[in-house]
Order: structure tokens, then sequence, then C-alpha cells
């Protein structure tokens, strides 16, 4: 029977005793192992009543067997729904009543609760923990090693991934057997993984990052993983001398940048360092290439398309722009209000279409039906152009486009002009509700270390090098942005945090 990811990666399987990952508690687990256990936990679901469609809400601890739970869902043509563990009780019960989950797999700690909260409804609760022990792991571990997955096709659900909920509510992405499959082909080409690659894995698996580009890629090409529970600055220094490749998000390499272990020789082995979920900023990827001699790649994607565009493997990887689009995706760049394609040169809203574009948003058809394209073309929200070499420049979340006395004002251009300035570590520029204005825009800014740079400053700076619209009208000085786990500036928090400034 044909099982459409499974297969493809059963197809491209490396010998049984070949390693799939080691954790950073010194454990490892072979695709041997990887076969025998995903089939007992397929089996486990089966004698759950899980049915081909159905829904299995994961919030775990990051595990290898929540890797091996995702793939068991696969084979059991269940749809696999994994939350971030962040998420309180009361967020969960959102979660819970919208994905109407056949089986919920928690934490111990939670399962009291959340078999209070789910009864109603006869979800299954189970239990699996940090160490992958739990009543999961139990029942599992009586269930034939041998099993037969059940027949999906390309189209047939494979995950709903939520979005993380940078700009209001988190979305349930419908994401089919051969958007995963394509995307994971696809990237494994463009960054020319192998199984003689060994990927350092320190990113959550609730997210599309950590989940299905990093673990679809490593799995996809045979290829094996550094398993880590979290990120740690000085242990990934210490891990890369063992290591291929890393992904990563920004915050990583600008945390990676303080170690003073990170230098050429700690990275001599790597070939790839990767970097997305939100914008890297061009001084840390030069100062990345003063200090380890390599360039890193970003990429751009999102849950509901996976990823879209990538810098190339061989060829000019250039800081600030988030390359070409990857094969097979078509990318455009369009009026944000009519959708009629603009110029080369000009922002309008980023669109794509491909075999990595999700199907639609979990019982959402009216969200659905407003964030496409009749011709298919899905809209991202994020605001964008293409340069003329090619490269894909992201300037922003359409959300996040400032609108001052009726002029736009696209709050990267400022930002890069206040990041450059001595003294200053990072900013984030938003919009908040000004009586003349409409809106006024305000840097909110994050000094260097004993920087005492004054708001003045920043603004003599500013004048006569951008137009006076796009002048801050306030600058606000704070220790940190506000970032969620991706490592995503959170403006919306800004925005509540000062939205009387001017009001
Ligand atoms: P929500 O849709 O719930 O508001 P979110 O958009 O942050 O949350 P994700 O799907 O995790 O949820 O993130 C996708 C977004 O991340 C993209 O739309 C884009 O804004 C941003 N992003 C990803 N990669 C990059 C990159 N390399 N540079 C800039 N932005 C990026
Ligand atoms: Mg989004």
């Amino acid at each position: 029977m044909s099982n459409h990811l499974f297969d493809a990666f059963r197809s491209r399987m490396p010998a049984p005793g070949r390693l799939l990952m080691e954790t950073d508690d010194g454990r490892s687990l072979t695709y041997g192992d990887m076969l025998a256990r995903s089939a007992q936990l397929a089996h486990a679901l089966l004698q759950m009543d899980v049915a081909p469609g159905d829904r299995v809400a994961v919030q775990v601890e990051k595990s290898p067997e929540m890797v091996l739970l995702y793939l068991a869902c696969l084979r059991a043509g269940a749809v696999f729904l994994p939350l971030n563990t962040a998420y309180t009780l009361a967020e969960l019960g959102y979660f819970f009543g919208d994905a109407a989950p056949r089986v919920i797999v928690c934490d111990p700690a939670r399962s009291a609760d959340i078999r209070g909260m789910v009864e109603p409804s006869g979800a299954v609760v189970v239990t699996l923990d940090r160490s992958g022990q739990g009543s999961l792991a139990d029942q599992a571990s009586r269930q034939s090693s041998e099993f037969h997955d059940v027949e999906r096709g390309a189209d047939d659900l494979a995950a709903i991934l939520y979005t993380s909920g940078t700009t209001g509510r988190s979305k349930g992405a419908m994401l089919s057997h051969e958007n995963l499959a394509s995307n994971a082909r696809v990237l494994l080409e463009q960054w020319r993984f192998s199984r003689d690659d060994v990927l350092i894995h320190a990113l959550p698996i609730f997210h599309t990052h950590g989940l299905f580009v990093a673990t679809n890629v490593t799995l996809m090409a045979g290829a094996s993983m550094l398993f880590e529970q979290k990120f740690d600055a000085s242990r990934i220094v210490s891990l890369l001398p063992r290591a291929t490749a890393l992904m990563g998000v920004p915050t990583f390499y600008t945390r990676l940048l303080q170690q003073d272990g990170l230098d050429r020789e700690a990275a001599k082995n790597i070939r790839l360092f990767v970097s997305g979920s939100a914008p890297l900023l061009a001084e840390t990827h030069n100062a990345w290439r003063e200090r380890t001699g390599h360039a890193i790649l970003e990429r751009y994607g999102m849950t509901e398309t996976n990823m879209n565009t990538s810098n190339p493997y061989e060829g000019e990887r250039r800081a600030g722009t988030v390359g070409f689009p990857l094969p097979g995706v078509s990318l455009r760049i369009a009026d944000p209000d009519s959708g009629k394609p603009l110029a080369l040169g000009e922002v309008g809203m980023i669109e794509v279409k491909g075999p990595n574009v999700f199907g639609g948003y979990w019982r959402m058809p009216e969200k659905t039906k407003a964030e496409f394209r009749a011709d298919g073309f899905f809209i991202t929200g994020d605001l964008g152009m293409i340069d003329a070499d090619g490269y894909v420049h992201i300037v922003g979340r359409g959300k996040d486009l400032i609108i001052s006395g009726g002029y736009n004002v696209y709050p990267k251009e400022l930002e890069s002009e206040i990041d450059a300035l001595d003294g200053v570590l990072e900013s984030a520029v938003i919009g908040l509700a000004h009586p003349d204005f409409g809106e006024g825009v305000t840097a909110v800014v994050v000094r260097s270390p004993a920087s005492r740079i004054s708001a003045a400053e920043i603004l003599d700076a500013v004048t006569g090098r951008m137009a006076k619209y796009k002048h801050p009208k306030r600058v606000i000085f704070v220790d940190d942005l506000p970032r969620n786990t991706m490592g995503k500036v959170q403006k919306n928090l800004l925005r509540d945090s000062y939205k009387d400034l001017y009001v």
C-alpha cells in the first residue's frame, strides 16, 4: 500500500543501523529503530480508534519520541497536530475546540487537567514526558514493530500546523503529504543534503522550521541529527566540530556570536549555516562571515507554504535578502489591493503558488478564500520586492506597514538606518494612532551595552538621509524587544504597550 510522504522517506532510507539522531542526554536512535518504534506507535494509535484523517494533538516537550509520533501519525493515516509547549491550559482549550482531536498526547503533569477539559468530546488523553516515558510509550511498547502503513495519497492531510500567532490568533494550516514531500525534496537538492550530513537540531519541533525543514530534510536525505532539547549557545559551539550543518533562527546566530569559542577552527567541518523564521540583520550576516568564514544562507517560508525562497548554495548569498524562489515555486509581487502584478523593483504583496502551498485554514473557509487570488496564488501578508538580479527582499509584514499622513512607511527601511548607528543594537519601528497623521512613526530602540545614544542623535542621523514623513515622531528606549519562541519580534505587543503615546 502506498503512503505518500512516509514512502518518500522510506525509499531513501540508509542501512537500518545508520544513526538518525543522538540526543543531548546520550540516547541514540537508528533508522531501524525509527521504523520499528514508529510502527509500534502507529499500532497504539489504531487501538485508540484513530481513523484516517483524525487529528492527533500533541503538546509535549521536544524528544525523539515526538518525532516518532509524527511518523506514526503519517503511517496510521492520522493528521499530526503539534502545539507550542508555551500554550497555557486556557489556550489549549481553544485549540482542542477548534481541531476536535481524536487523541491528545500531553505531558503527564497536565493530563488530569486536560482530561477534565476535554471529557465531553470523547477525546482519548495519553501522556509522553521529555524522556519518552508515559502511557503512550507503555501502550506502544506492547505492540508489534511491523506495521502496514495506511493508504494515503499526495493530497491527503499530513498535518495541521498552527501559525506562530505573531500578528493575531494562530490559524491552523492544513498541509498535505505532497506539500511536505515536495518541499523536503527541493530543499534537500538545493542545500545538497546527503547521508553524510550531521545536522545540529536545536529548534522546537512544534513549528515548521524544526519539524518540517530540519526533520523532513534529514529524513529525506537519510542523514543524522544531533538532537538538542533546547538551544544552548556554548553547547552548540562545542558540537560544531561533530556536525556539518546548522539550521537556526536569527537569535541563534546573534547568541552564538557572543561565544568566545566561535571561530574558524570551531566551524571548519560545517558546510552550511541556514537562517530563517525572522529577518537576519545584514550586520549579523557580516559579523558571522568575519568570525567563521561562512556566509549564512537565509531562506524565507511560512507555516502555510513551507519554504518559498532560498539564497543559493553556490553563488552569492546576499545579506538582507531571502534569495530566489525555489524550483517549482512561482512568486510574484502584486498590488496589495487590486492584486495587479507590479514591475521589478516595486514594493508590494508577496504572492506564491506551488506544490508547497497549503490547502487552506482548518475550519476557516472564509479566511481561506480571502487569502487566495482567483488564479490560485496565496497572499502571504509579507511585503517585498524583487531586485534587478532576481533576489527577493522582504520589507516587512503588510500588517506592520505604517501609513502616516497618507504616505506608506516601510518599517524595515527606517530600522536598517537606525540599526546601522553606532550605539544601537536593534530597533523596531511601529505605527501608533496619531490625531494628525493617522499613524505616528515610532522607533523602539535597544542601545548597545554601555551606549548612551540619545533620541536627538538618532533623529539627527536619519534627517537628511530619509524623507521627512519617514522620520520617527518619537524614539523610545527599551532593554529588549519582545520576541516569541521563534525569535520573532512581537510588534503587536509593542503597539499595545504604547497605544496612547500620541492620543
Ligand atoms: P501569524 O501568521 O500567526 O501572525 P507568523 O506569520 O509569525 O504568525 P509563521 O508561519 O511561523 O507565523 O511565520 C511566517 C512569517 O515569518 C512569514 O510570513 C514572514 O513574515 C516571517 N519570515 C520567515 N522567514 C523570514 C525571513 N527570512 N526574513 C523575514 N521574515 C521571515
Ligand atoms: Mg503568518
